[in-house]
């Protein structure tokens, strides 16, 4: 049965980070197992809720649905000791893995020192690689394939460590416990505290051989091709988080993630604003005075655009939903035209002697001698 992670640290849904840390602090050190009159239970139950409720992420998710994928798969599993890691490694879509590290931080000052000997067996190394895309790639979004040289899970021994065929003994420093108890003499008194084993990272077991290809590090360095898809709508410097893509961690402890940076490549004819996309449209002094309908270039094609007569110089035009789709949510920006009005330049002796008399017509004073020369 889930707790109610609120209630364990005391505290309204409305908390504030800074609150959740404070309550965390307080009941964490009230309950420690190892002081005089702690609770273990009860440590764990604080423990855990403060992994959920101090992380944005998973504690959006708590509110949410009442309860994260830690915890649903875990099924309220415990804390220190007996926790396996390798349960935490793989698929949690944005969740990534319990740390649960952080819970001792605040301990590590106690005892005098970091016995944090699980630190080895952390995930891997978040990775962060650029990745340039079309304009329109952006915009529409596309499954593009990348590759990336990255340490993965070694082949030969599956992140194991262990030479396969090796084999597997009882750890003799833990003598299969996984864990191994250091106590201190401290200003609370004699406490001790549990940590992992070092000898076997906390299983318990040690292989007779080790991995001839990782050196029983479990990890090789490899190409991995990978097929990630570009959402449409993202924009230049955005990061797309591809969970669990990172590099491997030591002995299979879990990966790291992906993040994808994006560079979009400049458009010869579009600017985007926001959502919108921009463009501009020369048209000729006659279009512009009489009316006329232009061709615009749009991400979706070709479109027809009325231009009213009498249409002056710098006037944007907008077609509507023709622009970028709202990343991750419906509708899209709209396309917005300037149009630009060119005056002529060259004109033979005909069009002047007609601009003449076009000027004479609109009863302006023109000085026809210098003009147009
Ligand atoms: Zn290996
Ligand atoms: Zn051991």
């Amino acid at each position: 049965m889930a707790q109610d992670y609120y209630s364990t640290l005391g505290l309204p849904k409305s908390a504030s980070a800074d609150d959740i840390k404070r309550a965390y602090r307080r009941l964490a050190h009230e309950h420690h197992p190892d002081k005089h009159k702690g609770n273990e239970q009860k440590f764990k139950e604080v423990s855990e809720a403060y992994q959920v409720l101090s992380d944005p992420e998973k504690r959006k998710q708590y509110d949410q649905f009442g309860t994260t994928f830690d915890q649903a798969r875990r099924g309220g599993g415990g804390f220190a000791g007996g926790f396996d890691f390798s349960d935490f490694t793989r698929g949690f879509g944005n969740t990534g893995g319990f740390e649960f590290e952080d819970a001792f931080d605040m301990f590590s000052d106690i005892f005098g020192g970091s016995t944090r000997t699980q630190a080895r067996r952390e995930r891997g190394v978040d990775l962060e690689m650029e990745l340039n895309i079309d304009f329109k790639d952006a915009v529409f979004g596309k499954e593009l394939e990348i590759s990336l040289d990255k340490k993965d899970t070694c082949l030969n021994c599956k992140g194991s460590g262990a030479e396969p065929g090796s084999k597997i003994s009882t750890c003799p420093r833990c003598h299969g416990q996984g864990q191994i108890r250091i106590s201190r003499s401290t200003i609370f008194g004699q406490m001790s505290q549990v940590s992992a084993c070092d000898e076997c990272e906390g299983s318990g077991k040690v292989p007779e051989r080790v991995c001839s290809k990782c050196q029983g590090q479990g990890i090789m360095r490899r190409t991995k091709k990978l097929k990630v898809k570009i959402p449409a709508g993202i924009d230049d410097g955005q990061r797309i988080r591809i969970a669990g893509e990172g590099e491997a961690g030591y002995k299979g402890s879990g990966f790291g993630d992906l993040y994808l940076r994006i560079k979009v490549k400049p458009h010869p004819n579009f600017v985007r604003e926001g959502d919108n996309i921009l463009s501009e449209i020369p048209i000729s002094f006659y279009q512009a005075a009489l009316g006329a309908i232009a061709e615009i270039e749009t991400v979706d094609g070709k479109v027809e655009l009325k231009i009213p007569a009498g249409t002056q110089s710098a006037k944007i035009f907008r077609l509507k939903s023709k622009g970028v789709p709202h990343l991750r949510s419906s509708g899209r920006g709209d396309h917005l035209v300037t149009v630009r009005v060119v005056t002529p330049t060259k004109l033979s002796k005909k069009e002047k002697e007609l601009f003449k008399k076009l000027a004479e017509e609109s009863g302006k004073n023109v000085d026809a001698s210098n003009w147009f020369w």
